[in-house]
């Protein structure tokens, strides 16, 4: 791969410049301008001038695209190709600046609406190095086996940034994409938050479908019912430490709407029992671990994980 272009020596400073303000709706240049570059991106109003080397050197779509004769009536700007997307100007912007600007996209959380837009616009253009670094943020994040899950122990995320929505855009980004396999955790992550507040929240969300927002509040009810039945201090012995492990049961429930059925051990379950019923706990615990786990996807009327992960999009 050719090494990007310095956007210290070549790129104009100011970003969103009119370029022609005469018009009723005047383009603007984006970030990514670079004055000897010899192709013009337009995607909605936003203008962005690259290299056909470099976008061809990262997709097979556009080498095709400029290994093509130009034709006739083919828009030219300064003796540049102008090429129109139909793709969101922010999208196309997200996609440039992993191809130029390489070191924006670091390990650490990244916003929900980057990694969309890479794994829309990777998907489209054929670019399965930075379709699979957006994927992975995904899939770290909304695991599909419960190993990568316990992984994460108590942090809640650590490559996509958190927001409210964020596990409702993890539903909506998957189905639009058919990212299947990240469905059961993003699920059980949208139904798991506390509060019936939160239930009224998926009920006037927009993005969800109707559909979507029946399996998480369903779904929902089915957690706390099968939490009620199985949390393990249900089955301590009432001769040994069941009084003392009462006040354990009642703080995991708070605030109300409380899913803790796939978090990992807490050390502060077992304050106050005795070691035998400690383990007994965790033995307990895993157990209902494991057997949520491969039950998760039926709870939201998905097929098995085996077929999830198989019918998951994949771009080689
Ligand atoms: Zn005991």
């Amino acid at each position: 791969m050719p090494d990007c272009p310095s956007s210290k020596r070549q790129r104009t400073s100011s970003p969103d410049v009119e370029i022609d303000p005469s018009s009723a709706h005047p383009l603007l240049r984006s970030a990514m301008w670079y004055d000897d570059g010899n192709v013009i991106l337009t995607a909605e109003r936003i203008q962005s001038k690259v290299y056909k080397g470099v976008l061809s050197a990262h997709s097979e779509v556009f080498q095709d695209m400029f290994s093509l004769p130009p034709l006739p009536d083919e828009d030219k700007k300064d003796e540049c190709s102008v090429v129109h997307l139909s793709d969101a100007a922010f999208d196309v912007e997200q996609l440039l600046k992993m191809m130029f600007e390489r070191s924006y996209f670091t390990a650490g959380p990244q916003p929900m609406k980057v990694v969309a837009a890479l794994l829309r616009l990777g998907r489209k253009y054929i670019i399965p190095q930075i379709y699979d670094e957006a994927l992975s943020c995904l899939t770290t994040d909304f695991p599909a086996t419960l190993k990568e899950w316990n992984a994460h122990k108590n942090i809640d995320f650590k490559r996509i940034l958190e927001i409210d929505s964020l596990e409702v855009e993890a539903i909506v980004l998957a189905r639009e994409l058919n990212l299947l396999s990240i469905l059961p955790i993003a699920f059980y992550r949208t139904a798991a938050a506390p509060y019936i507040s939160h239930a009224k929240s998926i009920l006037s969300d927009r993005s969800l479908s109707p559909r979507d927002k029946a399996l998480v509040l369903v779904g929902r009810e089915e957690l706390f019912a099968y939490q009620h039945e199985q949390f393990w201090t249900q089955s301590l012995s009432e001769d040994c430490c069941r009084a003392d492990a009462r006040p354990i049961f009642d703080a995991c429930f708070k605030p109300p709407g409380t899913l803790v059925l796939l978090d990992p051990w807490k050390e502060h379950w077992q304050y106050k029992i005795c070691e035998e019923c400690c383990e007994h706990g965790k033995r307990v615990h895993n157990l209902t671990r494991r057997n949520l786990w491969s039950k998760l996807p039926a709870i939201f009327e998905l097929d098995d994980w085996d077929v999830l992960k198989a019918n998951s999009s994949k771009l080689r």
